[in-house]
């Protein structure tokens, strides 16, 4: 599972930009080798592992995209009406075998051919029967109208889907489309989870005075989740040198991935670090984020690691800034993650220059219409509330230093980011 070197790519300065640590992420993490052939209905969030050209036109015949009468384009009354005789009806699926000839309409329905000689089609509450049967046509009608041409969706031979495409359901639909019953995917990455701290108990277990529940080790797993992971629960270890450093070689075996909470910082009892580097080697450990600075990175036997903080908030965010990149990375996943949204800012704010600030916020629609972004009143780390409560991150960027109400701020939704 050797998806990184140990080699000499740690880096100097005290704390690493995102950007350098997100560009080292991608420069090293290579994606995981093999693939599998899944059903379509099982193809939803898995990562393609071939490029999908269309093996024919979309549509493939030119049809009717309504109900109604199809004509020759040469037989459009220019003003007026003209009557015609109705020589035959096509429905969906039908085959159109006589072509129209001058004069003629054909009665269609939607996504039956088009007839040979037809290339425009009346809709149905435009048109009159007369007592003969024959049908009345109204002029003010472009030639062409109403029908799908073969192949205006999807050329034959064109690129629909490519390698490293998260499949969507939309993804999904086009292959259907093509004809495809199954597709080529990355087989899951396998990623271990385990929390750290001597204060941590499993909900559902008895809870001491100065305890809490393990909260970081559900969400985690649950992000990794959504993100199409394959998820080993390790459950917790304590705050023990040798414990952390035993559990983390035992966790490289057999993962791809290797992500845990708490430990991270430069406390007496913070073994993660210090576990890495018996068994394996730090690549960072620091990154000019916040909340979450404490997030290290190292690899031990070749599988990374990425040690989140223990606090919720900062683990989080570490994971969506962190973790969430190195295990798109590993599951050959192209970064598909649309650009923050600007929304107006309807808070004040300070900043430190020279760090990525995460501000915890929820959207709200102003008066006009436009959204505004309400930061959540209060700071912490430890917050779980200020996650439940709110929408999504502002991204501050490094260079800024305060927000005033009323600026462009840049927005990522939570929805967009698993
Ligand atoms: P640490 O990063 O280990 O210094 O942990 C910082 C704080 O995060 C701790 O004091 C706990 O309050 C909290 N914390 C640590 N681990 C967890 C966890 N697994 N679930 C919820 N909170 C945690
Ligand atoms: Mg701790």
């Amino acid at each position: 599972m050797a998806q990184l070197s140990d080699d000499c790519f740690a880096f100097g300065g005290p704390l690493m930009p995102l950007d350098d640590m997100i560009a080292l992420l991608s420069a090293r993490l290579q994606p995981v080798e093999g693939t599998e052939v899944v059903p379509l209905v099982k193809a939803d969030g898995r990562v393609l592992a071939e490029d999908i050209h269309a093996p024919f036109s979309l549509p493939a015949f030119t049809n009717s995209a309504v109900d109604g009468y199809a004509v020759r384009g040469a037989d459009l009354p220019s003003d007026g009406e003209r009557t015609f005789t109705v020589a035959g009806r096509l429905q969906a699926g039908a085959k159109a075998e006589k072509s129209v000839m001058p004069g003629e309409a054909v009665r269609i329905f939607t996504g039956a051919p088009m007839p040979e000689g037809a290339d425009t089609v009346f809709m149905q509450e435009d048109a009159r029967i007369d007592d003969r049967g024959h049908v009345i046509l109204p002029s003010g009608l472009k030639r062409g109208a109403n029908m799908r041409p073969a192949g205006e969706d999807i050329a034959a031979g064109q690129l629909v889907l490519e390698t490293g495409q998260r499949m969507r359901p939309q993804d999904v639909a086009v292959a259907a489309a093509l004809g495809l019953a199954q597709v080529t995917v990355r087989r899951r990455i396998r990623v271990a989870v385990l929390s750290t701290g001597n204060e941590i108990v499993a909900p559902g277990a008895p809870r001491g005075p100065a305890q809490l529940f393990d909260s970081n080790r559900f969400m985690l797993m649950a992000m990794l989740a959504r993100l199409g992971c394959e998820v080993s629960d390790l459950g917790m270890l304590g705050d023990d040198r040798a414990a952390i450093a035993g559990g983390l070689k035992e966790a490289a075996a057999g993962h791809d991935l290797i992500i845990t909470s708490g430990g991270v910082s430069t406390g007496e009892a913070d073994y993660v670090r210090d576990g890495v580097e018996s068994v394996g080697s730090l690549v960072f450990w620091r990154v000019a984020i916040k909340p979450g600075r404490p997030v290290a990175m190292g690899v031990i036997d070749g599988t990374p690691l990425i040690g989140l903080p223990g606090n919720p908030a900062a683990s989080f965010v570490t994971f969506v800034c962190v973790a969430r990149p190195a295990l798109l990375a590993l599951a050959g996943a192209r970064p598909q993650t649309p650009p923050p949204m600007p929304v107006r800012a309807a808070f004040t704010y300070k900043k430190k220059e020279g760090r990525r600030e995460y501000v915890r916020a929820s959207l709200r629609k102003a008066p006009d219409g436009s959204l505004e972004a309400v930061k959540f009143p209060r700071e912490g780390a430890g917050l779980l509330s200020s996650l439940v409560e709110t929408d999504g991150l502002v991204e501050l960027g490094e260079e800024t230093t305060r927000v005033e109400p009323g600026q462009t701020v840049a927005f990522l939704p939570y929805s967009g980011l698993f």
